[in-house]
């Protein structure tokens, strides 16, 4: 528009004039609209950096990442790849009694070799068309496989930690052609996050892990307790307590020494965290003393796995660096709270329970050790 209308004008030049100014309205109403757009997306964006950020547990970070961040960026697939070897991750899964189905979509790779692109470390987010034979591996657990994906990778002081995949059915949503700012701002987020409630789970785990076994300590057990009496009575089913007590271990002390002790110890937790299940929880109550909550089982089923763990220690002789091969047995004793008795405060319910449970340890030591007993179903 480079002339103003004056009354010299026609009507044809008046119209073209017209025209134009429609059109540049319509621009101007196209550009409102773009920025309108860019404004929701902004807030979205912020929305999303805040719910990462907020995560105050591994478990929450993952869901955001898996649902919150798939819902606001109208991603079709994401997955993520955690680097194993950073962090022991896997046996912080184990902690945290998350199993692999709770999160189809997380992934592991033992080392940073696995997470090669074309041959070249991952250092930079690669962006384009959905290559089979590339970015396969990074959404396999999804039924119908991308057009387009970003694979970003995820840096902390320079470490790899892994990396997160996205994929659109899109052809275009990802193009190779595309700036990455902002998957690279996503990227180091993420990561951020991911670092620290890594670094803050270890730290929660570490006030409730006894040192010597690297089992659970007394005050994580007792804190469980309540939780497990209160989850067995909502979803009605029964609980179990075994106490269980190396016998003479105070002799075990005076033939192997301390140090022998301390290796009897750490191979008893070892020999009976290995008869448990996932979602049971063994602890160290102090000396030489273990508790073990065995979630969502009645007596019998109990009373066989008390069995088993009595034999997994009875039948093979310990093998101790220093002095060589020590005998050992243990004591157990047994209490179950059933369904039908599950009632009242349960700060009392988890006392009574774990007061039965070494009553009868104390009936299995009366009658000669290396036994199991259960207290009466109550
Ligand atoms: P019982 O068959 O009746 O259970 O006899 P016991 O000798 O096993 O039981 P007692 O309670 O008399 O002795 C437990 C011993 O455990 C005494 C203590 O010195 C030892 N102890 C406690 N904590 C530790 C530890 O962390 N390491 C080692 N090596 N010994 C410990
Ligand atoms: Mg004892
Ligand atoms: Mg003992």
């Amino acid at each position: 528009m480079d002339k103003l209308l004056t009354t010299k004008d026609t009507p044809a030049t008046a119209s073209a004039i017209h025209n134009e100014l429609l059109l540049v309205k319509a621009q101007l109403n196209d550009l409102i609209a773009e920025a309108r757009q860019n404004q929701e997306i902004l807030q979205r964006h912020q929305t999303l950096d805040l719910q990462l950020i907020g995560s105050q547990s591994f478990r929450e970070l993952i869901r955001h990442i898996f649902v919150t961040l798939a819902d606001i960026c109208e991603l079709d697939q994401v997955t993520l790849c955690l680097l194993n070897s950073q962090h022991n991750l896997k046996e912080m899964l184990a902690d945290l009694k998350i199993e692999s189905s709770e999160f189809p979509y997380l992934l592991f790779a033992d080392s940073e070799t696995e997470l090669r692109h074309g041959g070249r470390p991952l250092r930079k987010p690669l962006v384009g068309s959905y290559e089979h034979k590339e970015h396969h591996r990074w959404f396999a657990p999804y039924p119908d496989l991308p057009n387009s994906v970003a694979i970003i990778p995820l840096i902390r002081q320079s470490k790899l930690l892994g990396c997160l995949n996205l994929g659109s059915d899109h052809p275009d949503r990802f193009a190779s052609d595309m700036g990455t700012d902002f998957i690279e701002r996503l990227g180091s987020i993420i990561a951020i996050c991911l670092e620290n409630v890594i670094n803050s789970e270890r730290l929660t785990q570490i006030g409730l892990t006894d040192a010597l076994t690297n089992v659970s300590n007394r005050r994580y057990v007792e804190q469980r307790m309540l939780e497990e009496i209160g989850r067995a009575r909502r979803q009605h089913y029964g609980i179990s307590c075994m106490y269980l007590d190396i016998d003479f271990f105070k002799k075990i002390n005076d033939i192997h020494g301390h140090q022998g002790g301390d290796e009897v110890l750490k191979e008893a937790a070892k020999r009976i965290k290995a008869e448990l299940r996932l979602s049971d929880t063994l602890g160290r109550f102090g000396g030489e003393e273990f508790v073990v909550l065995l979630v969502n089982t009645n007596h019998e089923d109990a009373k066989h796995v008390a069995e088993r763990i009595r034999k997994s220690i009875a039948n093979q002789a310990f093998l101790l660096s220093m002095t060589g091969l020590c005998d050992v047995t243990l004591s157990i004793g047994i209490a179950t709270l059933s369904d039908d008795h599950n009632s009242g405060e349960i700060e009392e319910a988890a006392k009574a329970l774990l007061q039965r449970a070494d009553e009868a340890l104390y009936q299995a030591k009366d009658q000669g050790r290396n036994r199991v007993i259960d207290s009466p179903e109550d």
